[in-house]
């Protein structure tokens, strides 16, 4: 458990805080007249480093920041109390973190639906470079509702089509986020290794190598908050192996550590994939990915598929973290990623719906169970990944490849207040004792309260920020003017 910041003698939030991170509030801060929002009667699956659960405890908000949670009820001489919500029938956990996802996908759903990714991609990049800002935006909105609708307190975006022309796609991204009041990272994407370069994008599809990286270099420097309790931050994101040059990996991880943000792209995700690297670059895809600067604790990579005993030691070795993403892999027959090797090898590995091209539900909260289910299709069978680990890599596992392990991911004392109340006594899930297998296991549980740095953004169900309503007809309206557009050629 972390030491409380109403504890003078220990001013730091977390046991792994480094003298550089940005230090969590003083004690002043704390005790003085932030308000305070109370919730009582409710099982708590804390998430913190040794699963600390308590059957019906407490959780005290003060601001923006867990104050003090534990067994039986709150401290009855709390002042400030603006709020008490009886959490009896309800689970509380740490609000959900998505490691990786394609927002604008979500105006391209239910299309090229029995292929494999290299097929995928190319069945479907001549619509998706129709894109422009105003579907760009709708297709944000609703990946985001869908998400937050379902736990998910911190999001991400891996966009990397940058049609010219198509305006301020990455705003509108990021616009669409702050709407919602969910905790975000922009991963700005690129690519610029086309058809003919030996790579898979049509050419009309690609930016060049210096507009791509001007363009990541302003994106970051406009909209990157380092801070402990940013709501916006920038990652630098080439796209992966075969829509883009050696030299925009090369020069995209050298601008990510010069500008201090962190780097994501695709990897080996599928068999075609592993065969292009070796036929191109004479080696698999981890070796290229090591020669190009792309292995280190402040990379993650979406799937890692197939990975080999020496690629996994090399992530483990470095701290590579990986973006597991169960149900797109299923979707696009790309194999079982090896989450129970890779977690026991200590690798970080945190859950991703991936674009909602590849899975159309949209939801990050039936990932907690897919991993779990499609893991145990594996060589473990029943050893691969229980409930409790499945949850772990929903939330503190999202948070340490975000790198905001120390800030969100787990509910202790001084981290952000990112939670969220599943309802348990249901029909879905009133029979089942356990409440985190009911949620990992049981139906897609209803969310009663979700709160994103203490704010409500979710309430019985219902996002409080958008209009949900009004979301899935913009969606569908831009769906149909993208589809509209892409037939003309
Ligand atoms: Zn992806």
């Amino acid at each position: 458990m972390a030491p409380s910041p109403a504890d003078p003698a220990r001013p730091s939030a977390a046991p792994t805080a480094t003298p550089t991170a940005p230090s969590v509030p003083s004690a002043d801060r704390a005790a003085a007249e932030v308000d305070r929002v109370v919730i009582e009667n409710v099982a708590i699956a804390t998430v913190d480093a040794h699963d600390t659960e308590y059957a019906s405890g407490h959780l005290v908000i003060a601001g923006d920041r867990i104050e003090s949670l534990g067994a039986g009820r709150a401290p009855a001489d709390l002042a400030n109390v603006v709020r008490r919500v009886d959490g009896t029938g309800h689970l509380a956990t740490p609000g959900l973190v998505n490691t990786h996802h394609h927002f604008y996908q979500w105006i391209t759903r239910g299309l090229a639906t029995d292929h494999n990714l290299f097929d995928w991609l190319v069945a479907l990049y001549p619509t998706w470079a129709r894109i422009d800002e105003r579907m760009t935006y709708a297709a944000a909105r609703g990946s985001l509702a869908m998400m937050a609708r379902g736990g998910v307190t911190t999001a991400m975006d891996h966009h990397y089509v940058f049609p010219k022309g198509s305006g301020d796609l990455s705003g509108s991204i990021i616009r669409a986020a702050a709407e919602t009041g969910v905790r975000f990272t922009l991963a700005r994407g690129s690519m610029d290794r086309s058809e003919k370069d030996g790579g898979l994008p049509p050419d009309f599809a690609v930016e060049t190598l210096e507009g791509a990286l001007a363009a990541t270099e302003e994106t970051v420097k406009k909209h990157h908050d380092p801070s402990f309790d940013a709501m916006t931050q920038v990652a630098v994101a080439p796209c992966s192996p075969f829509s883009v040059s050696t030299e925009l990996l090369r020069q995209g991880a050298e601008l990510a550590r010069r500008l201090g943000v962190r780097l994501h792209t695709h990897g080996s995700e599928t068999v075609e994939e592993e065969k292009f690297c070796h036929e191109l670059f004479g080696m698999g895809p981890t070796d290229y990915f090591e020669s190009t600067g792309w292995l280190g604790e402040d990379v993650w990579m979406a799937h890692s598929v197939h990975m080999n005993d020496a690629d996994i030691a090399a992530f483990a070795r470095t701290r590579t973290g990986v973006a597991h993403c169960p149900s797109s892999n299923a979707r696009l027959a790309a194999g079982i990623a090896r989450v129970p090797d890779m977690l026991a090898a200590g690798v970080p590995v945190g859950l991703g719906v991936d674009g909602t091209a590849s899975n159309e539900s949209g939801e990050l909260h039936t990932e907690l169970r897919n991993a779990l289910l499609i893991n145990r299709l594996g060589p473990h069978r029943e050893a691969a990944l229980d409930a409790r680990q499945a949850l772990r890599l929903g939330t503190y596992g999202g948070a340490q490849v975000l790198g905001r392990a120390r800030e969100i991911g787990s509910l202790e004392a001084g981290k952000l207040a990112d939670l969220v109340l599943w309802k348990m006594d249901t029909l879905a899930h009133a029979s089942i004792a356990d409440p985190v297998v009911a949620l990992v296991l049981g139906a897609a549980a209803p969310v009663t309260l979700s709160l994103v740095g203490g704010r409500p953004v979710v309430e019985n169900s219902r996002l409080l920020n958008v209009d949900e309503d009004a979301i899935a007809r913009a969606t569908r309206d831009e769906a149909q003017r993208l589809a509209r557009i892409a037939a003309r050629g």
